[in-house]
């Protein structure tokens, strides 16, 4: 799992400090999905090919694996509740791998 970085100062941002910052409510910057580096200001995003990535594959996945449930003696509600969980569980997972900050110009 590698950290996403500052282009500018390479300063690594921790997964608490990024997440937040990128996905918090507090967050600053000027972008949908971005970051203002603690060390140099640098105005961050997370490029815009990267969100479409993250978000289609946490989709993907979610609805992929799913589809197992079927197999299972589930009621119609828990199916559709694991299928959100599972999409959510993705979308984290994918985020962890994709995620990468760029400048914003
Ligand atoms: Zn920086």
């Amino acid at each position: 799992m590698n950290n996403p970085a500052c282009p500018q100062c390479d300063h690594v941002f921790s997964w608490s400090v990024a997440l937040k910052q990128i996905l918090g409510p507090g967050r600053r910057g000027n972008a949908i999905w971005g970051a203002v580096c603690p060390s140099c200001s640098a105005n961050l995003k997370v490029p815009n090919s990267r969100v479409m990535l993250i978000v289609a594959s946490a989709i993907f996945f979610g609805s992929q694996s799913s589809t197992v449930l079927v197999l299972s003696d589930v009621t119609l509600w828990q199916f559709y509740a694991a299928k959100i969980f599972l999409i959510l569980g993705f979308y984290a997972i994918a985020t962890f791998i994709f995620l990468k900050l760029e400048l914003v110009k």
